[in-house]
């Protein structure tokens, strides 16, 4: 079956009520038939449910759907994408290991490698996204994993993937790779070279806005030791949310899809606008990446900055004189939102560290939405004050 199809035919098996839509199975724990059955299932005899922050089958079904889109093997679901990303993460390292990772990474992300992993004596080295061939000179003997996001957030960088995989291969390390930004419909890092994928999806995932949750897949023998590991955490997806994310993948292709082509379009008009300075967009020619960008991705993915000719306060002034759209910290939406990281997420970096991630004072980021392009368009105002 086609990727679309599975996202809508991957379902748990019917009740005796002969349900079509999958039924929520809103319980915290699963009963056992008598002693001879919960000794057997607790020493893992017998695939089934025991307890929900172990397993439960609405969030099986998430893990199963994802799993087939990302072409693994298994997978681990969380209730948040920072619960995917720290319990991928801290299983696979001990005191005194390393991490390369690239610089321009999620705000949490950031903080989990700078200010906690050194708690327990895990450095991390990071390397510029658009400087690859810098990536072997950070490897060190204790180096263990190495991570990546693509695209970037709020840049919109892309790095090649393939390129990845093999420096991984070649020094030994896991390679983890944060999807979240492309979807499974956009790219597939395992196919490429990746060992480890992570979701958060609470953005394109869910799509709407409603839930939180996140989800790692990758080899099986790796997603046991993050089941392992999370199973005593206890990190879990609840029922209703992963009921619901599973739902939102039957639409996920189409979303991306119709968001893509807006996305696209919008990147098209603002390039040649006399008020824009300069636009990024994976699938635009002028992008510094385009060709690995063509090469790994299926649509050129449904975020686009762009830069204002001046600074800080334009970057202000456009939010303001933009309020058909959403000011929001959330992305991959079926409503356009727009952000102005300088004076934002990003507010605490310095004009050096601005620079560093790749981030100028009149960037705009647009998580470009489901809305008719036609009315994207004629909102989109540029003549700020
Ligand atoms: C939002 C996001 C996360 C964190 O996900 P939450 O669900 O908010 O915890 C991690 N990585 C990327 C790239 C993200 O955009």
């Amino acid at each position: 079956m086609e990727k679309d199809t599975l996202a809508i035919k991957t379902q748990i098996e019917r009740s005796q009520f002969l349900e079509h839509s999958a039924p929520l199975y809103l319980t915290s724990s699963f009963v056992f038939e008598d002693s001879e059955d919960m000794r057997a299932s607790f020493a893992e005899e017998k695939d089934r449910n025991i307890y929900s922050r172990f397993s439960n089958p609405n969030v099986s079904e998430f893990i199963e759907k994802i799993a087939l889109l990302e072409e693994a093997e298994d997978g681990v679901a969380f209730a948040t994408g920072m619960a995917a990303v720290y319990n991928t993460l801290v299983p696979f390292l001990n005191a005194g290991d390393h991490v390369v990772s690239a610089s321009s990474i999620f705000g949490s992300t950031h903080t989990l490698f700078t200010k906690y992993l050194p708690k327990w004596n895990i450095s991390t080295t990071y390397f510029d996204i658009n400087k690859p061939e810098t990536i072997t000179a950070a490897i060190q003997q204790n180096t263990k994993i190495l991570f990546v996001e693509t695209p970037t957030n709020p840049g919109v960088d892309v790095i090649d993937l393939q390129l990845l995989g093999q420096i991984a291969n070649k020094h030994n390390l896991l390679l983890v790779v944060d999807n979240t930004f492309a979807t499974p419909f956009v790219q597939n890092p395992i196919s490429l070279g990746a060992h480890l994928v992570i979701h958060s999806a609470t953005k394109l995932i869910d799509g709407q806005g409603r839930v939180l949750g996140g989800v790692t897949v990758g080899f099986k023998d790796l997603i046991r030791e993050i089941y392992l590991f999370s199973r005593n955490t206890g990190p879990a997806l609840a029922p209703f949310n992963a009921w619901l994310l599973s739902k939102s993948l039957e639409t996920l292709s189409l979303r991306v899809e119709k968001q893509s082509q807006n996305a696209l379009q919008l990147a098209t008009y603002l390039e040649q606008h006399p008020k824009v300075k300069s636009v990024k967009y994976p699938f635009l020619p002028s992008h510094p990446q385009y060709a690995i960008a063509k090469k790994q991705m299926q649509t050129g993915g449904t975020i686009v900055a762009f830069e204002l000719h001046d600074g800080k306060d334009a970057g202000k002034a456009f939010i303001d004189a933009n309020s058909f759209f959403s000011v929001s910290a959330n992305l991959g939406d079926t409503r356009t939102i727009i952000t102005h990281p300088a004076s934002s997420t990003h507010s605490k970096l310095s004009k050096e560290e601005l620079k560093q991630a790749h981030l100028t004072e009149g960037l705009i980021r647009i998580s470009v939405g489901l809305e008719s392009y036609k009315d994207i368009v004629t909102h989109f105002n540029l003549n700020l004050k």
